[in-house]
């Protein structure tokens, strides 16, 4: 019979936290970080290599969280640290044009054939709000559609029933937005066509465009039938609305035209964040040549950035990309995550235990149901007890995983065989105390 370990020393670790209380609100940067719905404090990570993380305390871990999912190349790969360093030496930041924009530019527009022209902005969050924008100052109407679950940013009127975060924290808004600007934001069930049938019919000609995040992956992994996305498509067409795919985690991670090209659509706007940096602050938006003219300086839309474009940021883009772009590199990724995934299945299917593990490309989530989920509403509170049991055991054993029960696992092409084979047994021993 499998049996708890003894925790992991988080001497360091606590300290830190009741220092870092001092000076964040909740000791923190970003709510999630902050192990509200694991078992005890936040480990504070001094170092990473490869798909291994070190604590204050001097622990290891095999990690799937991999920066929210950025690091798809893994901590301190060798060609983007020394485009990096190589970058530094020549400066910062410049808050003017470099070529380095421009080679970012042309290798996503090369393998990316959704967009037709890009803007590079700091954030995922920046490049929603400005997709938003975009969309309104071209419609010339205000309403946008999100879906519940659906996180794409901490916007004012994107902050609505939206994602992990605020699930984890039992709240679906946020204290600070304007009732105005949540009622310009009509948020309605993912994968329901009725729903978005209604919508039209209840506000139509006002709603500017729809959004939604390429495959929902922020309030566990919700895959929607291809069929509902190309209705989603449809719909929006037919009524003068844009369809905003936010591409901000699945983009380039499951291939460089990310879910678009899974479900084989073509959205109006399309946001990029997390990989596009390689590890450093970047987000994008982009679209037809059309769109994007709407844009200043050339058009109305106003958009800026001091940083926007940061020069030691897109050196780690490039860096990035240049690998991705690689023969082979998505087919082998994914490959090695199904086989991982299978391996726990069957595992699971064995045993008979209530969890599922949804999985697309190399991210993967474990839902405590037999359910197939696909909306945020199917997803069970309590089920969260288990993930916290299960974030325990597998931190104990040196593995880690986001910590919070909403949030997917992403594996990198750094996870070498033997970090995949230990951590398939941990997560055995985890699940086998969990069940
Ligand atoms: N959109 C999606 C789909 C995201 O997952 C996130 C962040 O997790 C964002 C937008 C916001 O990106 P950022 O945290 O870089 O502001």
């Amino acid at each position: 019979m499998t049996t708890s370990v003894s925790d992991i020393s988080r001497k360091q670790s606590a300290e830190l936290f009741e220092k870092a209380k001092q000076y964040f609100p909740g000791g923190v940067n970003s709510p999630v970080r902050a192990f509200k719905s694991v078992y005890g404090t936040p480990l504070f990570i001094e170092r990473g290599d490869q798909a291994h993380l070190w604590d204050a305390d001097g622990n290891e871990f095999i990690d799937f969280c991999c920066s929210w999912g950025p690091l798809i190349l893994g901590h301190n790969n060798a060609e983007i640290r020394e485009a990096v360093q190589e970058q530094l030496g020549k400066g910062l930041s410049f808050g003017a044009p470099t070529k380095l924009e421009n080679d970012l530019a042309e290798l996503i527009l090369t393998h990316n054939k959704k967009i037709e022209k890009i803007r590079f902005v700091s954030s995922g969050t920046e490049a929603v709000m400005s997709a938003i924008r975009l969309a309104r100052g071209y419609t010339k109407r205000d309403k946008i559609v999100k879906f519940e679950g659906c996180y794409h940013g901490h916007s004012d009127s994107l902050l609505v029933k939206a994602g992990s975060g605020l699930v984890t924290f039992g709240e679906t808004s946020s204290a600070g937005v304007p009732k105005a600007f949540a009622d310009e934001t009509i948020v309605i069930a993912l994968n329901d066509k009725q729903a978005l049938e209604q919508v039209f019919v209840d506000f139509k000609d006002q709603i500017a465009a729809v959004i939604i995040e390429g495959v929902p992956a922020n309030n566990g992994l919700l895959i929607q039938d291809k069929d509902y996305i190309h209705f989603l498509r449809d719909i929006t067409k037919a009524n003068g609305a844009l369809m905003i795919f936010d591409e901000v985690i699945t983009g380039f991670r499951l291939g460089f035209e990310g879910a678009a090209k899974y479900y084989d659509i073509q959205p109006d706007i399309l946001t990029y964040g997390k990989i596009i940096g390689g590890g450093m602050p970047v987000g994008a938006y982009g679209a037809s040549k059309e769109l994007m003219a709407c844009i200043s300086p050339d058009g109305s839309v106003y958009q800026a950035g001091t940083l926007s474009g940061n020069p030691v940021a897109m050196a780690a883009g490039i860096a990035a990309l240049s690998i991705l772009a690689r023969p082979g590199f998505y087919e082998q990724l994914e490959k090695t995550t199904q086989a991982f995934v299978d391996e726990l299945r069957a595992h699971i299917a064995e045993k008979g235990y209530g969890v599922r593990i949804f999985t697309i490309g190399s991210i993967f989530w474990f839902a405590f149901s037999n359910e197939n989920i696909q909306r945020a509403d199917q997803i069970d509170p309590a089920s969260m007890e288990n993930y916290k049991k299960m974030h325990r055991e597998l931190l104990n054993r040196g593995v880690y995983f986001g910590p919070s029960g909403y949030e997917v696992g992403f594996i990198s092409a750094a996870h070498t065989e033997a970090d995949l084979t230990k951590s398939l047994a941990v997560i055995k021993e985890a699940l086998d105390i969990v069940f």
